[in-house]
Formats: C-alpha cells, sequence, structure tokens
C-alpha cells in the first residue's frame, strides 16, 4: 500500500509540476520513468482454441496455423514467452470465476456457465444430473475477486466486454459491484446476441430462453456500421487515456466477446478468406470458417492496435500484457470443414475434441506473457526480465492468472485470513522459461454440457508429470494417457498401465475431496454419484 500511495502522489506532483511549467507530456515520462508497479492488460479471448492462431503451439505447425491471421499475437511471442501447456475450464464460467478469484472449479463451485439464477442450463441427457446446489448465480460481491485486490493495492481496474461470471438480476452481474472501477459491456450474458452495431448489437432481439443477450452500454454506436470487437477496442483505448490521467496503475480485464457464437464475420478481414480453398488443398474455406477465420483475425487486430495505443502514450513500457483464451476452441457443433478436411471434434487438431469436452481440446489454450515494448531501461522490466522470443513447456492452470497478476502489481493488501488461493504465481517461469517443475492439476465439471461427441459428459481429470487421467461419472469409467507423448489422447493405457492409474487416480480423488468438490446427482435415485477410484 504504501508504495502505491508513493507512486500515485510522485504521478500527482509530476502533474501538477506540468500544469505550471511545461506539456504534460514532459511530466507524464517522468512519471512513467518513476512508476513502480506495472499496467496490465490481460487480453482474454472466447472460445478462442490452441491451434487457433498462426502462432504455434504444437511440437510441430499444423494446418490451421498457416488458416489462421494472428501476426500481433506472433509479435507478441516475440518480445515475451509462450507457455505450450497452459489450462482453463472445459466452459466460460468457471474459468472467469477462477479468474477472480485465484480458486479451481472444484473449490469455487461455479462449475458450469451461468445465466439464470435460479435456471440450471446444463444438459438434459444421460443418467447424472448437475450437483444440487452448484453455485449457480456464480460470484457475488461478498467474495474476495481479483479487480478488488488491485483496487486495494492501489490500481485503477477497468473491465471491458464479457463478464458471464455473476447470474441475471444478481449484484455479480455488474463488474461494478465486483472490484472493477468501470465497466464497459459486461453482463451476465456470455455470447452477444449480435456483433453488429447496425443491429444495435442484438439489444431488439427477441429475448431467448428467458435471458437477454443485447450487449449493453454501447448505445452511441447503435444504427452504426461498426464490428463489436472494434467498438471494444476503441473503448479500451480511452479508458487507458482515463486510467492514466489518474496517476494510477491499472489494470485492463480486456474480455473479448469474439470468438464465441454467433460466428458473424468481422467485415474489415472477411475477404481474406472469402471464395477461396484452404492453402493448399481443393477444400472450399466453409462460410462459417470464414467467419471464424475472420472473428480470430478481428481479435488479433485489436490486440495490435491496443499495444499500439501504449506505445503511442507512453505507457508500452511499463505495461505488462497477457494472452489467454477462456476455453477450448468450440468444435461440437457450429463449426464445419477445417484445413485438414476433417469435420466436427477435430477443430483442435493436434488435440483431440473441443470445448465442453475431457480431452485436451476442451481445456488446453493458447497463453503469451510480455512487456507491450521491450526497454531495457524500464526498472520494472529489470525486475522483471520476460526473456523475448522464449518457450515454456511449465504446465500452467487458470487460476494462477490470480497469484500471477497480483504479484506483478506487487500487491502487499493482504487476503482474508482462511482464503485459499489454488493458482501458483507463475512469473518465476516467465523469467526462466528453462524452468519445469512438477506439479498436480485438476480440472472438475460435473456437468452434462449439451452436445454429444467425445468427452462431452460430466468428467475430472488429474494431469501430473505428462500424464493425464479422466474420470467420466455417466459410465464410471477411467481413462489414462501419455499426453506427453500422445498428445492427441489416441491410446487409452488405463488397461496396460494399472499401477499409473491407480496412483493418479487416488490423487484426483483426494484432490477434489480437499477442495470440497460438489458430485453430480443421479437422475433416478437423486444421490450424489461420487468419483469413485477404480481399485475400489
Ligand atoms: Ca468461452
Amino acid at each position: 500500500m504504501k508504495k502505491s500511495n508513493k507512486l500515485s502522489s510522485a504521478i500527482k506532483a509530476g502533474l501538477l509540476a506540468s500544469c505550471m511549467l511545461a506539456p504534460q507530456a514532459f511530466s507524464m515520462e517522468k512519471a512513467v520513468a518513476n512508476q513502480v508497479q506495472p499496467n496490465i492488460v490481460l487480453f482474454l479471448v472466447d472460445d478462442l482454441g490452441w491451434s487457433d492462431t498462426s502462432l504455434q503451439f504444437a511440437r510441430e505447425r499444423v494446418p490451421s496455423n498457416d488458416f489462421f491471421r494472428t501476426p500481433n499475437i506472433e509479435n507478441m511471442a516475440k518480445t515475451g514467452v509462450k507457455f505450450t501447456q497452459s489450462y482453463a475450464a472445459a466452459v466460460c464460467s468457471p474459468t472467469r470465476t477462477s479468474i477472480m478469484t485465484g480458486q479451481n472449479t472444484a473449490r469455487h463451485k461455479v462449475t458450469n456457465w451461468i445465466m439464470l439464477a435460479e435456471g440450471d442450463h446444463s444438459g438434459t441427457w444421460g443418467p447424472n444430473a448437475a450437483p444440487a446446489d452448484w453455485r449457480l448465480e456464480g460470484i457475488q460481491p461478498q467474495d474476495v475477486t481479483l479487480p478488488k485486490q488491485l483496487q486495494m493495492n492501489g490500481y485503477h481496474t477497468v473491465h471491458i466486454g464479457k463478464a458471464h461470471f455473476g447470474a441475471l438480476n444478481t449484484e455479480g452481474a455488474d463488474p461494478l459491484k465486483m472490484g472493477f472501477d468501470v465497466n464497459v459491456a459486461g453482463h451476465a450474458a456470455g455470447a452477444p446476441a449480435s456483433y453488429y452495431g447496425e443491429e444495435n448489437f442484438g439489444n431488439d432481439m427477441p429475448v431467448i430462453d428467458g435471458y437477454p443477450q443485447g450487449v449493453p452500454g454501447l448505445s452511441e454506436y447503435h444504427g452504426k456500421d461498426v464490428h463489436l470487437t472494434d467498438v471494444l477496442t476503441w473503448r479500451a483505448e480511452e479508458e487507458i487515456d482515463k486510467a492514466a490521467a489518474t496517476g494510477k496503475p491499472f489494470f485492463i480485464n480486456m474480455s473479448y466477446y469474439a470468438v464465441h457464437t454467433p460466428i458473424e464475420a468481422h467485415p474489415r478481414f472477411i475477404g481474406n478468406y472469402e471464395n477461396r480453398p484452404y492453402k493448399g488443398t481443393n477444400i472450399d474455406i466453409p462460410l462459417v470458417e470464414e467467419r471464424y477465420a475472420s472473428l480470430v483475425e478481428g481479435t488479433d487486430d485489436s490486440i495490435g492496435n491496443i499495444l499500439e495505443h501504449l506505445k503511442e502514450k507512453g505507457l508500452a513500457e511499463n505495461t505488462l500484457v497477457i494472452f489467454t483464451s477462456d476455453n477450448g476452441g468450440l468444435s461440437a457443433h457450429t463449426r464445419e470443414t477445417t484445413p485438414r478436411g476433417t469435420e466436427r471434434n477435430t477443430h483442435n487438431y493436434p488435440l483431440r475434441s473441443g470445448k465442453g469436452s475431457a480431452y485436451e481440446g476442451g481445456s488446453r489454450v493458447p497463453y503469451v506473457a510480455s512487456w507491450a515494448k521491450i526497454d531495457s531501461t524500464s526498472k520494472l522490466q529489470q525486475e522483471l526480465p520476460i526473456k523475448p522470443n522464449s518457450t515454456s513447456k511449465q504446465p500452467l492452470m487458470i487460476e494462477d492468472l490470480f497469484p500471477t497478476i497480483l504479484s506483478v502489481a506487487k500487491a502487499t493488501a493482504k487476503l482474508p485470513e482462511d482464503y485459499i488461493v489454488d493458482g501458483i504465481d507463475a512469473t518465476k517461469y516467465w523469467v526462466n522459461s528453462e524452468l519445469k517443475e512438477s506439479r498436480e492439476m485438476v480440472t472438475h465439471y460435473p456437468h452434462v454440457w449439451g452436445p454429444f461427441g467425445p468427452g462431452y459428459e460430466p468428467h475430472s481429470t488429474l494431469i501430473l508429470d505428462g500424464w493425464k487421467v479422466i474420470y467420466f461419472y455417466n459410465s464410471n469409467t477411467w481413462e489414462l494417457y501419455n499426453i506427453d507423448k500422445d498428445i492427441g489422447e489416441s491410446f487409452n493405457l488405463a488397461a496396460k498401465e494399472p499401477s499409473i492409474l491407480n496412483k493418479l487416480a487416488l490423487k484426483l480423488k483426494n484432490n477434489l475431496n480437499e477442495k470440497g468438490a460438489q458430485w453430480p446427482v443421479n437422475r433416478m435415485t437423486g444421490k450424489e454419484e461420487p468419483l469413485r477410484t477404480p481399485s475400489l
């Protein structure tokens, strides 16, 4: 706290001096040079798969890398560190809650996507229903949140885009009640009814399933020929300018609605994909895939514009940026033929399946951390020297962002004494990409997501030292994969390696019990169906 007060007064003094003596640019430069806590921008893309960028995350380049165009994300990796094994939850709200709380899904209990505080949208097929008392209201103002902690540590906090961490008509739906000083376009819903200003971002469209998905708060753009991603970019740039003027370090939660459904073209980029076959093939790019790629490129363009804005304003040297996604790429429905000529559930190749699944395609996500502009004279960069163009194989979890961002912020304000953070501070891996440490990582999704297909059923997983076990609650079955050697999860080794299976299954059970995990409920008996280890 002392540090932030000192920073604040130093900047205020600088601004005061500028009013009396010199142009503001001079004082801003001085303030930037003296800054002791970095600005932080989190670029959280929605539903962007591990293979949905031109930046390669797999061991070998895949056709998707040559289809998608994301030069700005590539540039971020050139100035920073890329992580090839980072995980989110399999769907939106559990991930967003883990970022906000630092806790694993099994502990925070927002285990599925949220919308109505008294309406469960979990799928209705199969023997098991959702846990009876999972937090379908989402998180609420009494919860510890990342932006609240940042505020306590002197930060100005800004939410832009999709929130989706508190249910409709609850206080938690409003980012302003959850620790953000500013909210642009965030509310309960997890998708925009429309990406188009000409359609008022869906605000006049019929409400489907009892919940409105019109994007709130952008009425000045209604009726205009603009795309939502661009509008959020312009608003982000305005909010960066306002944040800099507060004299505080800032946190921008740049949480794109893209590339979630509805998969609607970004007009400035659709021309790069229309009326042509996939590169090196005679497969015509399906319309929905043209549109999807344009949404991806539009998001990349936004990231590039915001980085450029930070540079123009002299803020980039002291701004730390992180890019990641909130779950694997959608592949179970809506999507069509891939650049490899394959069909649904293969869009995340070389990973198996997609968003909502127990397999790697459901939760493995891209992740890059970098300074917005490399400057060896920046004291903040000297303290956190991220090696340009480095790659780390350290496994990371989405809940790591909470302690990592608080570490970057040099947070000294304490969390409540009994508060448990499951995530770890990943900055040591940012600065030392050679460092790889053993780590037990758990995901817990005790819900039917909806569609049928590979891994889209209630499950829990544990990853440790290159191995992964999956438990499927509906069938009471276990699968075991060596994901270091078999990233596509093609060879189930459960029968062949019983000792490894038993060891990891017990670890998963103990880990979930320690977190107080909730179990699916049998639709016939109304009783919980806890995870059963294979030896029982
Ligand atoms: Ca999502």
